[in-house]
């Protein structure tokens, strides 16, 4: 596995930018039923600019590599990206609408989504290799399954040519999941991924049942995290496993809490810091998201993460 320097924190990030409605239901719509509420709010999403922004809040330099549609939300999420500092290399596709998010968010804070995926869906390997060559050369590339299988290979490959540490955070699940295997240094997936990927239908009673199947996916890479939302995470790689507690907090919203721990994740990884201290800055980062509605705008900063004692 390849190293990155601290000298060199930057972090790219190949991924999705969605506009997400969110609406507080209390329980999902049956077949059939309509379900009326008052409001819906509109947020700033996908997985990959969610967690371009988590890394842009903790102070590392992001480039964002991606596809928006011919419209004003592509372009207002473009600008709004560029003013948290971020070097976009982000195609606008003639005919797609930039991606779009509909988030059931329940009383407990738990979401469940559906994406439209529009411009996302037309990144191409030829349009991440020539971003990639162009962009300032990163500490750590991350990707999510947003975007086409053929653009997270085209990433992954990309970063074992260059030597540079990568990560997948391979959600959603994909069924042609093996395309992944052996391109990326870290494998982050939460319990119905891992089940997907495992090929299982039931989950594991109890932590060491996670931890057994953390060490199964290290067939795809060498070290894999399942995320368990309130339960916390497990760890599995070459030195051994890991469990992470999660942080006791009244969650209000948990829409991105996923994605703020994938992101502080990598800042802490692309600046040299163990996988121990890199999850407990993660858990640290996931739980303060559940404490706001939305995914963005409830992320931490640095000094929340990897200042604040343990
Ligand atoms: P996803 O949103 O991808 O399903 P999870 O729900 O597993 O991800 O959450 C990711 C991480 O965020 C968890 O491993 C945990 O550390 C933190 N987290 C999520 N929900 C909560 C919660 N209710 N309380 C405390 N921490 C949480």
């Amino acid at each position: 596995m390849t190293a990155p320097t601290s000298t060199n924190p930057n972090v790219t990030v190949v991924g999705s930018l969605n506009t997400d409605f969110t609406v507080r239901v209390e329980r999902l719509p049956r077949p059939g039923e309509t379900l009326c509420v008052p409001d819906a709010v509109m947020s700033f999403g996908g997985k990959g600019a969610n967690q371009a922004v988590q890394l842009a809040r903790l102070g590392l330099p992001v480039t964002f590599v991606g596809a928006v549609g011919a419209d004003d939300r592509g372009r207002e999420y473009v600008d709004r990206l560029k003013l948290l500092g971020m070097e976009m290399h982000v195609a606008r596709i003639d005919g797609a609408a930039t991606g779009l998010g509909f988030v059931h968010c329940m009383p407990d804070g738990t979401v469940s989504s559906t994406v439209i995926a529009g411009a996302n869906a037309r990144v191409t390997a030829a349009m991440i290799d020539e971003a990639l060559t162009e962009a300032p050369r990163p500490a750590l590339i991350l990707t999510q399954n947003e975007v086409p299988t053929d653009a997270v290979v085209a990433a992954g490959r990309w970063a074992r040519r260059h030597q540079v540490l990568a990560v997948i955070n391979a959600a959603p699940h994909v069924s042609n999941g093996d395309e992944l295997l052996g391109l990326f240094d870290y494998f982050i997936v939460n319990e119905e991924e891992a089940l997907g990927y495992a090929g299982r239908n039931r989950a594991p009673q109890d932590v060491a049942g996670w931890l057994g199947l953390a060490e199964g996916l290290r067939r795809i890479a060498p070290n894999v995290v399942i995320t368990l939302g309130a339960q916390g995470a497990v760890y599995a790689g070459p030195g051994g496993v890991l469990v992470v507690p999660a942080r006791r907090v009244d969650a209000v919203d948990t829409t991105g809490a996923g994605d703020s721990f994938v992101g502080a994740l990598c800042g802490a990884l692309a600046t040299d810091e163990t996988i121990e201290h890199a999850l407990e800055c993660a858990a640290r980062a996931g739980a303060m998201t559940t404490l706001g509605v939305g995914a963005q705008e409830s992320m931490p900063e640095a000094g929340q993460v990897f200042g604040a004692a343990a």
